[in-house]
């Protein structure tokens, strides 16, 4: 079945196809649209309902949208919904950076993804799930795998960053997946 993906981001697809096997998961590449969405919401869920929301209208399809970020407690849980621009622009090592700045001198690391997926279904209806992954954020980078905050994103189950680790391993308990796993039983 047809799926498309409400994001330009590559690394969310590779991670939404690696759990979505069963579907022909097509990026907005892949269908030709090249869109900026305006993510106005104030909320994870909220902005994954604009992108879903928006795709859809244009489409017909089912369309499935990912709002997620990071939240750190040090940080009053910022940046949470900017984390893709938190240092300005969309740019993971300048983020990075931000954050072991910020955290500098700092005791408490205590950190989570957050994960909000919407999926819009052919009929119009939709639904939202959301889902977390614990962490600390590390005193320097670790890893270089993964995308955004991976490479500071320490999971004590694993004992490795996010960026240590392959993409399986991380599918083990990523907010992503644990949200893409939930929504596969919905659909199914
Ligand atoms: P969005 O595209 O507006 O949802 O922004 C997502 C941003 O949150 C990304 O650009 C990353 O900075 C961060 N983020 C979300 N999920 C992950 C993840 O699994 N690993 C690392 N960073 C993530």
């Amino acid at each position: 079945m047809k799926l498309i993906v409400a994001s330009g981001n590559k690394d969310k697809v590779r991670e939404i196809k690696s759990i979505f096997t069963n579907y022909e998961i097509l990026s907005l590449k892949d269908i030709n649209l090249d869109i900026d969405i305006e993510e106005n919401g104030s909320t994870f869920e909220e902005n994954a309902y604009i992108k879903a929301k928006t795709i859809f209208d244009m489409t017909g399809e089912m369309v499935l949208a990912d709002d997620s970020g990071i939240e750190i407690e040090e940080l009053n849980w910022e940046p949470g919904i900017y984390s893709a621009r938190y240092a300005g622009n969309h740019d993971d090592e300048a983020n990075n950076d931000l954050v072991l700045e910020k955290l500098k001198d700092k005791t408490n690391r205590t950190a989570r993804y957050a994960c909000a997926l919407c999926v819009f279904f052919k009929d119009g209806t939709h639904k939202i799930i959301k889902e977390y992954c614990y962490g600390k954020i590390t005193h320097e980078r670790m890893g270089t795998g993964g995308f955004g905050y991976d490479p500071l994103f320490f999971v004590e189950e694993i004992g490795k960053t996010f960026g240590q680790v392959s993409l399986e391993e991380k599918n083990k308990y990523s907010h992503r997946a644990k949200a893409l796993r939930k929504l596969r039983e919905v659909l199914q």
